[in-house]
C-alpha cells in the first residue's frame, strides 16, 4: 500500500516538480494539500482528484492529526516557515519531509530534530541529489579514495534570478543565496571530500545592490577539512553555474552539471559518469518512504540538514567579521 503524502505550500517546487513526481512514485502518492490560497485548493483538488477532507489551510492544519489518509507531511514553504510547520506536523504524529535549506538557524534545526524525536516521527530533508546515482558515484570516489586522498575541490552553484521581491531577496523569510544555492555548493564540497569542514572564510558580493538590500546575492567561501583538503565554493543568484571538480593525490573527478534535476554527469580517469535516472524527485520520495517502511536509515535526515546550516551560520559570522576564519 502506498503511503499518503500532503504537500504544504503550493509554489514553484511543489507545482512543477514534487506533485508530478508523486504521480510516478511506487511507495507513496499525493493525497492531500495544505495551502493558504483557496483558488489553489480548488485547482489542485480537480487536477489531482483530492478528497475535500484532505485539503487544509495554515489555520486548521493541526487537525491533520485525525486524518489516517495522510502519513507524511512534506513542507515546501519559504525557509523561515519550515520550523513552525515541521514542529506542527511532528506534533500531529505525521512523518515529516522538509525542503532545503532546513531552516535559517542552527537553533531552528535543533528544535525541528527534537520535535520529531519527541513525537517519534522521522524527519527527512529534500536533498534530492543525494539520491541521484551520479552524485553517489563521485561520493564513492571520496569514500574509497579511488584516486588517493581528495586535496582540492572547486564548486559553483548558481542561476540568474530575475525576480526582485521574492522571498529569496527577503531576510525575514529566509532568503539569501547561502541557504539556497549555497547549500548545493557546500554539499558538493562535503560529498566530494566525504568529510565535514573544520573552518571557513567567506566573502559576499552583489552586482545588483538595489535588489539585494537585505540578503547576499553572491558568495564565495573557502573550506578546510580534517584531512587538509580544501574547497573553494562560489554561489550566486546572478551567475549561471553548476560544476564541481576534485583534484586528488593520484587523479581527479569532475561533474557538470552536478546538482541539476536531470542530466547530472561527469568524468574521471576511469571514464564517464552518466547514470540514467528517470525522475530524481520520485527516486528521493520512494527511497525515503522505503526507509520509513523498513525502519532503516534515511539518506538525508534532519541531522544532515543541520550540518549544512552550521556551516552557513559560520559563513555569515565570517563575513560579519570581515572575512575572518571561523572554526566550525
Ligand atoms: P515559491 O515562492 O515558489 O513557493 C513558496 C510557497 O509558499 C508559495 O506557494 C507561497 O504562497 C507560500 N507561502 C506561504 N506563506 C508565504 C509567505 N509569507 N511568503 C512567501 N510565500 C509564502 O518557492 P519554491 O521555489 O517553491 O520554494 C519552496 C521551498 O522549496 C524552499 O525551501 C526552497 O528552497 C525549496 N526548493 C527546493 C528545491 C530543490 O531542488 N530541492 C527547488 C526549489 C525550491
Amino acid at each position: 500500500d502506498k503511503l499518503g503524502v500532503a504537500l504544504v505550500g503550493l509554489g514553484y517546487y511543489s507545482t512543477d516538480l514534487l506533485a508530478p513526481a508523486l504521480q510516478l512514485t511506487k511507495n507513496c502518492q499525493l493525497v492531500g494539500i495544505v495551502t493558504g490560497t483557496p483558488s489553489k485548493a480548488e485547482t489542485w483538488k480537480k487536477k489531482y482528484n483530492l478528497a475535500d477532507k484532505n485539503i487544509y489551510n495554515y489555520q486548521n492544519f493541526d487537525q491533520i492529526a485525525n486524518n489516517p489518509d495522510i502519513d507524511i507531511v512534506y513542507v515546501v514553504l519559504p525557509p523561515s516557515m519550515h520550523r513552525e510547520f515541521v514542529v506542527r506536523a511532528a506534533k500531529a504524529g505525521k512523518q515529516v519531509f522538509c525542503e532545503k535549506p532546513m531552516a535559517p538557524s542552527v537553533a531552528d534545526c535543533e528544535a525541528m530534530i527534537k520535535a520529531c524525536a519527541d513525537n517519534k516521527v522521522k524527519l527527512a530533508i529534500g536533498y534530492r541529489c543525494q539520491h541521484d546515482p551520479n552524485t553517489q558515484a563521485f561520493q564513492k570516489f571520496a569514500k574509497e579514495s579511488t584516486f588517493g586522498k581528495v586535496r582540492m575541490v572547486t564548486c559553483g552553484a548558481g542561476y540568474f534570478d530575475a525576480r526582485t521581491t521574492h522571498w529569496k531577496q527577503n531576510k525575514a523569510l529566509g532568503g539569501g543565496v547561502m541557504g539556497d544555492m549555497g547549500v548545493y555548493a557546500l554539499q558538493g564540497a562535503r560529498l566530494a571530500t566525504g568529510e565535514e569542514p573544520i573552518s571557513v572564510t567567506a566573502q559576499f558580493h552583489t552586482t545588483r545592490p538595489d535588489i539585494y538590500k537585505e540578503v547576499e546575492e553572491t558568495a564565495t567561501f573557502q573550506l578546510e577539512f580534517p584531512s587538509g583538503a580544501l574547497a573553494a565554493c562560489h554561489t550566486s543568484f546572478g551567475i549561471n553555474m553548476n560544476y564541481l571538480q576534485a583534484n586528488c593525490e593520484k587523479g581527479w573527478f569532475k561533474m557538470e552539471p552536478f546538482s541539476s534535476y536531470t542530466g547530472n554527469k561527469g568524468s574521471s580517469p576511469l571514464g564517464p559518469i552518466n547514470f540514467p535516472l528517470e525522475n530524481q524527485q520520485a527516486r528521493q520520495l520512494d527511497e525515503d518512504v522505503e526507509a520509513l517502511m523498513k525502519g532503516t536509515a534515511l539518506i538525508a535526515p534532519g541531522e544532515e540538514g543541520l550540518r549544512d546550516i552550521r556551516v552557513v551560520e559560520a559563513i555569515y559570522k565570517s563575513v560579519a567579521a570581515g572575512g575572518k576564519m571561523i572554526k566550525i
